[in-house]
């Protein structure tokens, strides 16, 4: 069978839609899923052998046979620890095929294969009898289907039909409950991701457009490393509340649910975010605890155990409102079967509307669907703003003549605001273009940019007015890139443009420059590092699995992260590697760029991390990855706003960093394709 799959596509800047075959679409299932994540998260793993050795000690108690049902078995790692516990049989319940697969070949490896009868199925299609996929009911249920939202991956419609279905009644759960906690807090940083902001230009100032000021939002979670925002970054604003448990043990109901939790505001301010994340209890007592509760809540500023595979949430309340210091104030979380929204209700609308329920968030605006998280982050970022400003100012005249080229761009609205002649824009979206035109009204400045829907290989002079471009913009911003360089779609824009510039036009940018540092990370390298044994099983199977899916395509490749979520250490000085010069059409040549990067810094070297520096104009630069100097001992500061390209190495180096060794590099852009390939060695 044959699957579509999306790819950036730099030169046209489209998401081409390339056929596959199946096996491609599993093998990246299987080369970006969070399974060695998980298999290193040595926390979860000891808390899950604690709970499993504690259920199977109690059914043995009661003097009955221990029958296990894993749902959603993986490698299988929780049955092994079961039979390994004591328990006397494991039904194992995969739906993905390759990892059932997997489990088969390690459950064998492991001599656990007469005891452990792996079934290739979504749980909900199991049948428990003679001529069933189970003998009998399951008297210990064991699953792992959580996400970072808890809910998402469908936890609660599993255990509902297991209950109904697979497992006795008073069966032992592990994990037995799990619970939701939330913080009400105000934080400009995490409400500049969710609400456009008004923005200063030239002493004049561009307001958010109401309907985008009280759009509910997006509804999809935001899933981050809350570790990485520091405390001073927001204010609580009620303390941490305990919203709702879920006991695994007993008959669970996905049916929608509301819970509320009532307190006095801690402080005057204003209500925008609420922080959220949740912990499982192992056991009844609740004496084994695996929390996701980030590293500030610890005390001693001692780290929290790492994961990516469950990180935090960030809700974003419906809309901002101003509380005082006392006020009664109900926090409330809704969820359906696969999903949470909060809202904040005041003493006197609980008592006049106590029944309704708050429906889910939804946008309204459309901005919430043209602009990610991240780049309402950009928009809102002040700094910036500054920076195209200032060069913008730079090179405007009263009979400039501008066209902007980037998604969702607010910067040919700047370039009207600072006084060019005519200001056109190229969105190609019909939503963008409708939000773009929101923003226009509701500054008064309809018509301002004329916004235009051709791509730049259609555009006409007559599409212009019969005006040549003087100044070509461009953030550039595209929503289509995954990775750093995939932004140099501007550059073919501005090439397939070149009869409509003046010949003394400015574009600015005028040049990118790709930057390269190797860097060891303090745990991101968890996500592609093999496990081989895991809590003493041996899991060689899964991590040979992952690297053929790795080989199949990508391993040759970088993968897009927001480092600034994922603490790294530079272990050589930053390098600028190839410029692209925006000022000329796109060469016909590759252009390449080899050399080495010596270790400056001891430490272990997981890879490289890669980003696109653009140059405004002779004296602006804006950094899409490091935005400060490399601290003394390597310690780097990320853009929020746009992913990094992380390289890994296939095995990390340990630097000495005395200059014996570095990283070697080579790189080649390819202008027929739009791509840059790369190959890095450690040489020493
Ligand atoms: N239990 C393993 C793996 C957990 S990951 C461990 O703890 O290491 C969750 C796995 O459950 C995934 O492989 C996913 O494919 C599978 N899964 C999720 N819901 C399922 C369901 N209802 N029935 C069967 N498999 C499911």
């Amino acid at each position: 069978m044959k699957i579509f799959c999306g790819q950036a596509n730099p030169i046209s800047g489209a998401l081409d839609w390339v056929e596959e075959s199946e096996e491609y679409d599993y093998h990246q299932e299987i080369a970006r899923s969070c399974f060695a994540d998980m298999l290193h998260d040595h926390d979860r793993n000891v808390k899950y052998y604690q709970g499993i050795r504690a259920a199977v000690s109690r059914v043995q108690a009661r003097g009955e046979r221990v029958v296990v049902l894993d749902i959603g078995t993986g490698t299988g790692l929780l049955s092994m620890m079961a039979l390994t516990a004591g328990a006397d049989f494991c039904y194992a319940v995969e739906v993905f095929k390759p990892m059932a697969e997997a489990a088969q070949c390690i459950v064998e490896k492991n001599g656990f294969s007469d005891k452990i009868k792996i079934i290739n199925k979504h749980s909900t299609e199991v049948t428990v009898g003679p001529d069933g996929d189970m003998e009998t009911r399951a008297n210990v249920l064991l699953t792992e289907l959580f996400d970072t939202e808890l809910i998402g991956e469908g936890a609660l419609p599993s255990y509902e039909h297991a209950h109904k279905h697979l497992v006795q009644e008073g069966c032992e759960a592990v994990p037995h409950r799990a619970t939701v906690y939330a913080q009400l807090v105000e934080s400009e940083l995490l409400w500049s991701w969710a609400q456009l902001q008004p923005i200063e230009v030239d002493n004049r100032r561009l307001v958010p457009p109401s309907a985008v000021a009280c759009c509910a939002g997006a509804h999809s979670v935001c899933d981050i490393q809350l570790s990485q925002v520091s405390p001073d970054s927001f204010t609580p604003l009620g303390p941490l509340c305990t919203m709702f448990s879920v006991d695994f043990s007993k008959p669970v109901s996905s049916a929608p649910q509301t819970y509320s939790s009532r307190f006095p505001a801690q402080t005057s301010g204003r209500a925008q975010v609420v922080l959220s994340w949740w912990d499982i209890d192992m056991d009844p007592s609740g004496t084994i605890v695996c929390s996701m509760a980030p590293s500030w809540t610890y005390p001693n500023a001692q780290p929290a155990p790492w994961r990516d595979h469950w990180m935090q949430s960030v809700y974003f309340l419906p809309i901002e409102r101003r509380v005082t210091e006392g006020e009664e104030v109900a926090l409330t979380v809704c969820h359906d079967d696969y999903s949470l929204w909060y809202s904040l209700q005041s003493n006197s609308q609980r008592d006049t509307n106590s029944e309704a329920t708050p429906c889910r968030p939804c946008c309204t605006c459309q901005a919430h669907l043209v602009w990610t998280r991240p780049r309402f982050g950009e928009l809102n970022d002040r700094q910036r703003t500054g920076s195209y400003v200032s060069a913008l100012r730079s090179v405007l005249k009263t009979d400039s003549v501008c066209l902007g080229v980037s998604d969702g761009s607010l910067l040919p609205i700047f370039a009207h605001m600072l006084g060019a002649k005519k200001v056109f824009s190229l969105e190609h979206s019909r939503m963008s273009r409708q939000v773009i035109e929101q923003v226009l009204e509701a500054n008064s400045m309809k018509g301002a940019v004329q916004l235009l829907e051709s791509t730049p290989d259609q555009l006409t002079t007559s599409d212009l007015g019969g005006e040549q471009i003087s100044v070509l913009l461009g953030e550039p911003y595209f929503s289509t890139s995954l990775l750093p360089w995939h932004s140099l779609f501007f550059w073919y824009c501005r090439t397939a443009l070149v009869g409509l510039l003046q010949p003394t036009a400015t574009i600015l940018p005028c040049a990118a420059t790709l930057h390269m540092v190797a860097v060891e990370f303090q745990d991101l390298w968890r996500i592609r590092a093999p496990c081989g044994t895991c809590e003493g099983f041996d899991v060689g199977p899964m991590d040979d699995m992952v690297q053929k899916s790795l080989d199949f395509r990508e391993s040759s490749e970088s993968e897009p992260h927001p480092l600034w979520e994922y603490p790294c250490r530079a272990l050589t000085q930053s390098k600028a590697v190839m410029t692209f010069d925006f000022t000329q059409c796109v060469p016909q040549q590759q252009i390449s760029s080899q050399g080495l990067l010596p270790f400056i810094r001891s430490g272990c070297c997981h890879g490289v991390a890669l980003w696109m520096e653009y140059q405004l104009n002779d004296d602006i630069t804006v950094s899409m990855g490091l935005i400060g100097p490399i601290g003394e001992q390597g310690a780097c500061e990320w853009s929020r706003h746009r992913r990094q390209g992380v390289f890994f190495f296939r095995s990390p180096w340990e630097s000495l960093g005395d200059g014996s060794a570095g990283v070697s590099y080579s790189f080649t852009f390819n202008p027929s394709l739009g791509d840059i390939k790369m190959d890095f060695t450690v040489e020493s």
